[in-house]
């Protein structure tokens, strides 16, 4: 199959095309648009153009389109299932979870189109504001521009179309690379449920040509970019004076207190450490578990990864599968060598086996080390220990990045520590850090990045406050 650019409610021929294939099996899926600066400029002209329609549609009529792409995914829930496995590698048990998820995002944005934030002002709260009444309007900023990653293609591109379309957007959105079939399904679904032309625009190619181009472009108002903290700091570096959110990566901790109970936890964090192969901003990475409970931990661990099948991401006994690409791989297994040649101990896992890279628990690690200090986006989970609770707290901060963090504790004063001393976006009580539901405020602090997703949060980041005051 070859596809089309969508800009403007049009398939549009590219002037090159380039092979898309498995990262499963490298068999060739399709042929995907290869844009160059010309067709992206053309993407936010159709974008602009729109602009005027996008922002007089009635909040009702943008609700109703927003429900519609949400039925239509759910008439539609396995061929969006199959398409994420496909193109992804994303096991088809995990690709269902999306979509479910996709699914809600887009009931979330529906629902939030029809109760746009509004403010009334007390201008009489200050000298001079007698007679005066204030409010505050909201108003789109135009156009988006949304860079996505690979990891979730349909619930990521759900996160910044969805909350930018519910506030009266347009959007130029640029799936990675790798990624780009779920991204035209859905241009699909919002011709089907009657988006007017030029809302939503896509175009696929190369990140630092088409991703950079909408970045520099002065009439992209917004850009709502998630990927990678060198890419995050390229967008900041040439963004000029457009608002950027930007949802960057994270090494995520979960501490595990004294007193927790450790099957439970260990359950969690296994899955939380291995869903999609730990290709998560939020995968469980370090993990900080008090002296006494450190062997039952590991034992525990241990014996549920052992019960993870690996396999084609089609496959319904599939639990994992192969990473993004074989460099990916390659980076990934790197690590861990050099970890364990610094000292570190494997747990288990460690191996490629027919190209899947195993589930991998470390214990004995150093700090530097890159599969504890940088993001690891691979199935790995490193296993510390801690004496004290003012020790995992500092464990925890002792990160450049500050995404979720879980923390399992019954005890309120330390639950309570931890709410308040751990530097991160969430911190989650009896929870692990990959937990997130699509209406919750969702970021990070220190590198992994600024503003908020969430449907609600990201129209707050996708409209301007307009006061209007009247004296009479
Ligand atoms: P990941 O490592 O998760 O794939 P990246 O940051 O490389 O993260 O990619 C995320 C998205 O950013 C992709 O859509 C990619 O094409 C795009 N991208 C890559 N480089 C740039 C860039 N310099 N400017 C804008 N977008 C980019």
């Amino acid at each position: 199959m070859k596809y089309s650019l969508f800009l403007a409610g049009n398939w549009q021929e590219p002037k090159h095309s380039k092979p898309l294939y498995s990262p499963y099996s490298g068999e060739w899926i399709a042929d995907v648009p290869d844009a160059d600066e010309e067709e992206t400029a053309a993407a936010v002209d159709a974008a602009c153009q729109a602009e005027k329609t996008a922002a007089s549609i009635p909040a009702h009529e943008r609700a109703d389109i927003l429900l519609k792409v949400a039925n239509l995914i759910e008439e539609n829930r396995e061929t969006c299932a199959r398409l994420i496995a496909l193109e992804a590698a994303k096991p088809i048990k995990t690709a269902r979870k999306e979509v479910a998820r996709t699914i809600m995002t887009y009931r979330f944005s529906s629902e939030e189109a029809r109760r746009m934030p509004t403010e009334f002002i007390n201008m009489d709260a200050a000298p001079g504001g007698e007679d005066k009444t204030g409010f505050v309007l909201r108003e789109p900023v135009g156009t988006v521009g949304a860079i996505t990653p690979f990891n979730f293609p349909m619930n990521l591109v759900a996160h910044k179309v969805g909350p930018a379309i519910a506030s009266g957007n347009c959007v130029v959105l640029k799936p990675a690379e790798q990624t780009p079939l779920s991204a035209f399904f859905i241009a699909e679904l919002f011709s089907k449920a009657g988006a007017p032309e030029g809302i939503l625009n896509v175009i696929t190619g190369d990140g630092k040509i088409v991703g950079r181009k909408m970045v520099e472009d002065e009439r992209v108002n917004m850009i709502t970019f998630t990927g990678s903290k060198q890419t995050g700091l390229d967008i900041r570096s040439r963004a000029g004076l457009k608002n950027v959110t930007l949802e960057l990566g994270s090494n995520a901790a979960a501490v595990i207190g004294e007193d927790a109970d450790i099957e439970q936890a260990a359950e969690k964090l296994t899955a939380g450490a291995f869903a999609y192969q730990g290709q998560l901003c939020i995968s469980v990475q370090r993990i900080f578990v008090h002296k006494s409970k450190s062997r039952e931990l590991q034992r525990a661990m241990k014996k549920n990864v052992e019960t993870y099948t690996p396999g084609s991401p089609l496959d319904e006994a599939a639990d994992f599968s192969k990473l993004i690409s074989p460099q990916e791989t390659n980076r990934v297994k790197a690590w861990i060598d050099q970890a364990v040649k610094e000292g570190a101990k494997l747990i288990t896992g460690g191996e490629v086996e027919d190209g899947i890279l195993q589930l991998t628990l470390l214990r004995e690690t150093e700090r530097s080390m890159n599969v504890r200090c940088e993001e690891v986006f691979g199935p790995v989970a490193v296993i510390e220990t801690f004496e004290t609770w003012e020790e995992a707290v500092s464990l925890v901060n002792d990160s450049k990045y500050g995404l979720q963090t879980g923390v399992f504790t019954n005890r309120l004063d330390e639950a309570l520590q931890a709410a308040r001393s751990i530097e991160s976006g969430s911190v989650l009580i009896n929870e692990i850090p990959s937990f997130r539901l699509d209406h919750i405020p969702y970021g990070g602090v220190k590198d992994s990045g600024n503003g908020r997703e969430g449907v609600k949060y990201a129209i707050d980041e996708m409209t301007e406050r307009k006061l209007i005051s009247i004296q009479a």
